[in-house]
């Protein structure tokens, strides 16, 4: 799909939630409630072309056209997995022009009972997990909403013109699940990942319930503090060791915010999030943090916090040095955990055909950190 690239010197009405949009229409002399109109022009019923619009004054249009877009980033390639798993690379250039050669990565993960878009928040990531293809690659920006909002646009548009969902009536949902757990840590591109997920859950646009908006963060504790005041969604927190020295090294970002903070942290989340439980990720390292005692010691950590678990199997990628658990060392984690009384769930593999597993996802980024070891990352475009 080619899309001429957006004009910057437009407002572009994707970076609004409908409180923003009600602000711009009323400095154009209109009345707020256009806002509610357009959020469902342009998220329900995914129209990019104002002139579309029907019910809105052409001469609104004809201002509109002047000056605003409806512009979502754009499409480079799309690859669909042997399990359905769907990835798109999008190309997030078109911010100035300054950078070159940066794109992102959104995976759409089909399943019996849901359709999970697994969204990317930043190009590139600063946290340097030492597990994680992103974080190898360093940072380059945070991702505008427009640009994040945009991946749910696109994949809706992509989705429904393709075989299979194109006979599907527009009621029904084919994108019922929205996990921020793509590129970049969300938590530290606040203000616009709680714009785009306000635009998720509004009932104009994409009216998904906050149970199933999923924000997945490495544990930022005062920003988890501020989310469950500003857009309590349902929170994943990357736990991946149960004692502080093995966190520090695989997780940095633990030397600032240790397992004790982070814990509680997560009790105070749950006192107004939309489930009664944090899912703990814990991503399986042969020999770094699968052993019995780790599972032990996990336990002891996590006691005050209600939980499921959620254990990743390592998803390789080139010169990362880890390797997989043995299948055999994920079942006994996994059932001491489970004997304690835990719900855990060990994360399938989807998509790796594609390079679309979590912690796979690499697009193209242009580092602006520095890095003394850079680590060459396999290309996927
Ligand atoms: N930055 C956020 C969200 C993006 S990562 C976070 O860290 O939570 C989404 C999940 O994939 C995280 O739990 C992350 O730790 C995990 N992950 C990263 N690299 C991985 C890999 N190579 N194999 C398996 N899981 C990985
Ligand atoms: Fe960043 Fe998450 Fe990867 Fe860590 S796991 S480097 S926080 S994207």
């Amino acid at each position: 799909m080619l899309r001429l690239r957006s004009n910057t010197s437009l407002v572009n009405l994707l970076d609004y939630n409908q409180p923003q949009l009600a602000e711009y229409f009323v400095g154009l002399g209109e009345k707020p409630f256009r806002a509610k109109q357009m959020m469902r022009w342009m998220h329900h019923f995914g129209v990019n072309d104002f002139a579309q619009m029907t019910d809105i004054a052409k001469s609104l249009r004809e201002k509109l056209q002047i000056e605003a877009e409806i512009s979502p980033p754009t499409v480079q390639l799309e690859q669909v997995s042997d399990d359905g798993t769907r990835k798109w690379l999008i190309d997030v250039n078109n911010n100035g022009g300054a950078d070159t050669a940066n794109s992102i990565e959104t995976v759409f993960i089909p399943e019996d009972d849901r359709g999970t878009l697994c969204i990317s928040s930043q190009v590139g990531c600063a946290l340097a997990c030492t597990f994680c293809s992103t974080g190898r690659q360093g940072f380059n920006r945070n991702l505008s909403v427009s640009e994040i909002i945009g991946q749910l646009w696109l994949a809706n548009q992509s989705l429904r013109k393709s075989d299979g969902y194109d006979m599907l009536p527009a009621s029904e949902r084919i994108i019922s699940n929205v996990v921020m757990m793509g590129m970049g840590e969300p938590l530290t591109n606040y203000d616009n990942v709680v714009t785009a997920m306000q635009i998720m859950l509004d009932d104009s646009a994409y009216g998904l319930s906050r149970r199933r908006v999923t924000l997945s963060t490495s544990g930022i504790v005062p920003a988890m503090d501020r989310l469950k005041e500003d857009c309590p969604v349902a929170l994943a927190v990357s736990l991946h060791a149960p004692n502080d020295a093995l966190r520090d090294e695989i997780v940095p970002i633990n030397k600032k915010y240790p397992i004790k903070e982070l814990m509680a942290a997560c009790e105070r989340y749950l006192v107004k999030a939309p489930r009664d439980f944090v899912t703990f990720e814990y991503v399986m390292l042969d020999g770094v943090n699968d052993t019995v005692e780790h599972a032990h010691q996990l336990l002891d950590v996590v006691k005050n916090v209600p939980c499921k678990f959620n254990l990743i199997p390592f998803n390789p990628f080139p010169n990362s040095g880890y390797e997989t658990s043995k299948p055999s060392h994920i079942r006994v984690f996994r059932d001491i955990l489970m004997q304690a009384g835990y719900v855990v769930t060990v994360r399938k593999t989807r998509g790796e055909d594609i390079d679309a597993a979590c912690g796979q996802l690499a697009g193209k980024v242009l580092d602006k950190t520095k890095r003394s070891m850079k680590i060459p990352i396999k290309a996927v475009a």
